[in-house]
Formats: C-alpha cells, sequence, structure tokens
C-alpha cells in the first residue's frame, strides 16, 4: 500500500503508485485543463506532486514544453539567481565488493587497476585540488568492509580538513559512499560533512536486484531507505539521484519525486540535491548494453520538470556530460556542477598513466577549472566557492527556511562574489582574472540590500589586500 510517511521502501516507493501514475499520466497527457492547471500551480513556485509531474513529462505538445522550459528558467532565476556551485569528486578508493552491472568497480571486474588512497597520496591530491581553487569536494568509495571501512572514511575526511596549503582549504567534504547503518552516519555527521548522497540507480526493485546481483547492494529495502537512516543519524542534507539509462526513464522519475515527497513528509525537509547522471563508457562497460537510454531532449526536460516539481532542490550535473549538455541543461535549473574532475582514483596530482585506467566512467567535459569559471562568466553565470550555509549552520531545515525567506540575494549572490573574488586573486589565469574583475563589478548591483553591497565591496578589496574566507 502506498505511504509516503512509511519507513518502508515498498510503501513510500510503492509499485502500484507509480504504475498507477503512469497510467494516469498516459490518460492525460492531452487534458489541456489539467495541464493548464498544472501549469498554474507550478507557476506559484510550490512545487509539484509526483502524478502532476508525471503528466507533464508524458505531454509532448511543443507548447507544453515550452511553457515547463520558461518556468523551469524562471524558477531557476528566482530561487538561484545566476550563481552555479563548483565542486570536484575525488576518488578514494575503487575496490568494491558488488557486483554493480554498470560500473566498472564491480567485483568480478579484474581488469581495472584496483587502488586505495593513503593519507600521503590525500595530502598531495587535496594539495592539487586546491591550486586549482576548489574548496568544495565529493569523496566517492566503492563499498568494501575491508579496504574502505568507516574509519579509513572517517580518517580521510579527517586529513582533508586539514590540509591548508597557501590561501587553500577544503571547506565543504560532501560523502558518496555506500549505504550504511545510523550509526555510521552519526559519525560522518560527527566528521562534518556537508551533504551525504547516495543515487538511487533505479527505484523500479525488480532491475534493481538484477543490476545489483551480488553483494550487500543487492538489497533494495537497505539501499533505499538509507536516506532515513541517514536523517536519523543526524545528516540533515541529503542528496538523491538516479542513474538515467538502467530503467525506463518515466518510472524512476515519478519514484524520485516519491522519494523527495517521503522525505519532505518524515523529516520535515526533502533532499537537499538531486543528481541526474546517465550511463557512461567505462573500463568494461559500454553503455550500448543498458536500452533505457536518454537522449538529450528527454534529459533536459526531466531536468526541467525537476526543477519545477522542487524548486528548493538543488541540482547536480557533472563531467559525466559535455560542455555543449551542460550549457542547454544550466538554465533549466542546474544549481551545482563539477570541474577539471578526475574520476579515477588518484589523478589530480599527477595524471595516470594510460595502462593504468581506475576511472569510474570516461569524462565529456574534460576543460581545467579555469576554463569552465571563464565559460561560466561569459555565459552570465556567477561561479561560486561558498560554503557559509553549512559553516553558519543553515542546512537542512533551516536552510529550506532561509531559502523560502527571500534572502538568497542579499546572502548568497554576495558570498559567491566574495568567493570568486579569492579564486580569481589566488588560482584565475591572467585572461580569467579580467574577465572575472568586470564581471563581479557588474554583479554587484544585483544585491538588493545596500548596506550589504557596501559591505560587499568593503570585502572584495581586503581580499585584493590578502585577507580571506569572509561569510555572510
Ligand atoms: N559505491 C557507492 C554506492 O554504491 O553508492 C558510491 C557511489 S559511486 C562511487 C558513484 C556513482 O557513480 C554511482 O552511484 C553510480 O550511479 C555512478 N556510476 C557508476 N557507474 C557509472 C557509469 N558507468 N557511468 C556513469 N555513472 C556511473
Amino acid at each position: 500500500m502506498y505511504n509516503p510517511q512509511s519507513l518502508r521502501a515498498e510503501e513510500f516507493i510503492s509499485h502500484a503508485e507509480v504504475m498507477d501514475t503512469l497510467s494516469f499520466a498516459e490518460a492525460h497527457k492531452d487534458d489541456k485543463a489539467l495541464l493548464s492547471e498544472i501549469l498554474a500551480k507550478a507557476a506559484h513556485r510550490k512545487g509539484l506532486s509526483h502524478r502532476e509531474a508525471a503528466v507533464l513529462l508524458r505531454c509532448e505538445d511543443p507548447d507544453v514544453i515550452t511553457q515547463i522550459n520558461r518556468l523551469a528558467k524562471q524558477i531557476k532565476l528566482d530561487f538561484y539567481g545566476n550563481r552555479i556551485v563548483i565542486f570536484a569528486p575525488l576518488y578514494l578508493s575503487n575496490y568494491c565488493v558488488n557486483g554493480c552491472t554498470y560500473c566498472p568497480y564491480h567485483a568480478k571486474n579484474k581488469h581495472i587497476v584496483r587502488k586505495k588512497l593513503t593519507q600521503e597520496d590525500i595530502i598531495r591530491e587535496v594539495t592539487a585540488l586546491q591550486d586549482m581553487g576548489h574548496k568544495r569536494l565529493a569523496i566517492e568509495a566503492g563499498e568494501d568492509p575491508i579496504h574502505n571501512p568507516i574509519s579509513y572514511i572517517l580518517e580521510c575526511i579527517d586529513t582533508i580538513y586539514h590540509i591548508h596549503h597557501k590561501n587553500g582549504a577544503i571547506r565543504r567534504v560532501n560523502v558518496n559512499i555506500a549505504a550504511t547503518t545510523e550509526e555510521e552516519y552519526h559519525m560522518l555527521k560527527e566528521a562534518g560533512i556537508g551533504t551525504y548522497v547516495l543515487f538511487q540507480e533505479t527505484y523500479h526493485k525488480e532491475s534493481y536486484e538484477k543490476l545489483h546481483p551480488t553483494g550487500p547492494k543487492h538489497n533494495y529495502a537497505y539501499h533505499t531507505e538509507a536516506m532515513d537512516r541517514a536523517m536519523a543519524g543526524g545528516i540533515d542534507d541529503v542528496g538523491l539521484g538516479v542513474l538515467f539509462g538502467l530503467e525506463h526513464y518515466d518510472y524512476d522519475f515519478v519514484a524520485l519525486l516519491m522519494h523527495a515527497e517521503h522525505l519532505e513528509a518524515v523529516h520535515g525537509v526533502g533532499p537537499h540535491t538531486i543528481s541526474i547522471p546517465r550511463i557512461k563508457r567505462a573500463d568494461d562497460i559500454d553503455p550500448n548494453d543498458f536500452d533505457n537510454s536518454i537522449d538529450d531532449d528527454i534529459f533536459a526536460k526531466i531536468c526541467a520538470l525537476i526543477r519545477i516539481s522542487v524548486p528548493y532542490t538543488g541540482m547536480i550535473i557533472s563531467t559525466r556530460e559535455s560542455k555543449a549538455v551542460r550549457e542547454r541543461l544550466l538554465p533549466l535549473g542546474i544549481s551545482q556542477i563539477s570541474g577539471g574532475s578526475r574520476t579515477s582514483v588518484g589523478g589530480y596530482d599527477v595524471p595516470e598513466p594510460e595502462d593504468e585506467n581506475s576511472a569510474q566512467f570516461d569524462v565529456s567535459d574534460r576543460r581545467t577549472l579555469d576554463e569552465v569559471i571563464h565559460w561560466l562568466m561569459e555565459l552570465g553565470y556567477l561561479p561560486s566557492f561558498c560554503t557559509a550555509c553549512y559553516r553558519e549552520g543553515r542546512t537542512g531545515d533551516r536552510f529550506m527556511a532561509f531559502c523560502k525567506s527571500g534572502q538568497i540575494l542579499n546572502f548568497c549572490h554576495p558570498n559567491a562574489l566574495i568567493t570568486l573574488q579569492e579564486y580569481l586573486e589566488d588560482y584565475a589565469t591572467p585572461d580569467t582574472k579580467a574577465l572575472g574583475n568586470v564581471f563581479i563589478q557588474k554583479q554587484l548591483a544585483a544585491i538588493p540590500d545596500e548596506a550589504r553591497r557596501t559591505k560587499t565591496q568593503t570585502l572584495l578589496r581586503e581580499i585584493s589586500a590578502g585577507k580571506r574566507d569572509f561569510r555572510f
């Protein structure tokens, strides 16, 4: 039975409810009155239910799609402005006991080079990341209780937070590791992590079990209920995601929104972020072996619909996608992107040799971080290295309340400007610095409160004079 408040995966992601929703969407996809009603609701920026969003997803009317895109762009601007938060992944270890059929880390892959960073390796890698200008990392690891126990992950987090090279610092570590116990989530919280990210891969139980034939990840309920354990363990910010291409996209789209509704119903706060990865080629993985791949048009539509369905949830797109696809999705609701990424274990300090591939997937956007920053500003986006909310305790429901208070332009926008100024001073190429200096001056005008604007100008001057790490 469908129950968003239940703590049982099969009840809050009820298969019957997803199927019912898809039939409802099919039956109403051309129902003009209902479509207008749903679009009008979305225009109020209060979000959409999974059922309403499913009707829009199924509808193929070009006018409706134009309206969805227009709304997504407007909501993105109203809630996030033109800011794009920047992060990099750091792969700690590719040892893994699971059998995920789409991931080259699967235990039966005897071909991939297995690696695990030592604490000395981490110091070298993180120093290289700091020298690029990164302030925010997402650490990633395979699941292996012997090679990557929680004690190892905690030690790595501690090492990362203690590395201070020149003006560099990693100010927020997000964590993407396998589903674990409430107790271990509590340990991660105590270690000062930002968001705990776990992709569901697919919500379709039968497919999930086939795609994860062996290892602890085979347990659908344990994986699907992980975010409830994470929140019970004290982690306020959790990040959902689906690996598009595994299952039919409409099933996973509906279930993803049901998961967000479930978190809101049980914990009073929805997901902090939603990621939308697509399967990519990797060591022994051919994306063509998965027949549910989605084209760029559907991908863009999914992005826009998530934006209008959960307006307060950040959306992430990684370097799995090309520059062109990222450019297309940015205005439709993306709020965070990675830049200059390596998906190998190590590789930031010294690039991995050709014959030593340990990467999780092929990166499509291979530009340097500086090129990404330059490109964003040329497109009119404000790259942000801000980590203030998390460091000021504005997480979970406090973050949501903050967003809803409409104070973003008086807080996030100045924070983005001052962290971009740090980047320009410490890491940018002369070309990017010149563009950035002009860009920052123009962007100051968007701060509504005059006193806040003046204070920001003062801080920008102090940063140019050598001071660092201010925040509102
Ligand atoms: N091992 C952890 C887990 O089980 O959740 C950590 C996740 S893994 C390091 C990060 C994510 O990469 C996975 O959740 C999966 O969605 C994605 N991934 C795996 N293989 C991929 C591929 N071939 N192409 C694109 N993304 C992939």
